[in-house]
């Protein structure tokens, strides 16, 4: 086996208090992290530093974390961290349907970032290597490759989306709660309306495979095999 290779870490906060702590806790946990403090600094980073994963704090001068997340995913599916205030739920929401992985709330402690980032990355596939492939009816999702299919036709999904999808394909029609869902995506404790962020937002990437996946009121969300 090869050693693996440092993960690099782009953290984005313009409080430099937190910024210093949070890469303190990152490099002695051995990985590789740059540092940006407003959002146009930070999508320099993100091309040139080429992060594993972004850190991203939502409220940030010139450009917002929402305007960075929307200009990374138009052609990146690196997975992003958000750190968000309580009071910005809306502004979490809008972020996950944009695209983010996750989020984390100030106040925060460091090793709960840490153990996040472990987490969200672990999620993106840097770790177990099976093979795990699964199909229904024209909807593939391959979770070795990270790669998803509607006809045949390869969609762009996120991380988190693409989980999300291999846990409704695996279920084979039968409805999953928004808890259950939670559960599986290894998320327990957040808002169960992240599932419905990621649902829409996943809807959306499918393009024609979207409308398969359906609401079943006061239970959660189920994949139509009736129209394969
Ligand atoms: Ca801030």
């Amino acid at each position: 086996m090869k050693p693996m290779a440092a993960k690099r870490i782009l953290v984005i906060e313009d409080e430099a208090r937190i910024a210093d702590v949070l890469e303190r806790y990152l490099r002695a946990e051995g990985f590789v992290t740059e540092r940006a403090a407003t959002g146009t600094r930070a999508l320099e980073l993100w091309r040139a530093f080429r992060p594993d994963l972004i850190l991203l704090d939502l409220m940030l001068p010139e450009l917002s974390g929402l305007e960075v997340i929307r200009t990374i995913r138009a052609s990146s599916d690196v997975p992003v961290l958000m750190v968000t205030a309580r009071a910005e739920e809306v502004d979490r929401l809008v972020g996950l349907e944009l695209g983010a992985d996750d989020y984390i709330t100030k106040p925060f402690s460091p090793r709960e970032v840490v153990a996040r980032v472990r987490a969200v990355l672990r999620r993106a596939g840097g770790s177990v290597r099976r093979s795990r492939i699964y199909r229904a009816g024209d909807v593939e999702v391959d979770l070795e490759r990270f790669t998803a299919r509607c006809g045949g036709k390869p969609v762009t999904l996120t991380p988190t989306q693409l989980r999300l999808l291999a846990l409704l394909v695996q279920a084979e029609g039968r409805a999953l709660s928004r808890h259950e869902l939670l559960d599986q995506l290894g998320e327990p404790y957040v808002d169960v309306r992240t599932v419905d962020a990621h649902v829409k937002n996943l809807r959306r990437r499918l393009g024609p495979c979207g409308t398969r996946i359906e609401t079943v009121r006061g239970v959660g969300y189920r994949l139509s095999l009736s129209t394969f």
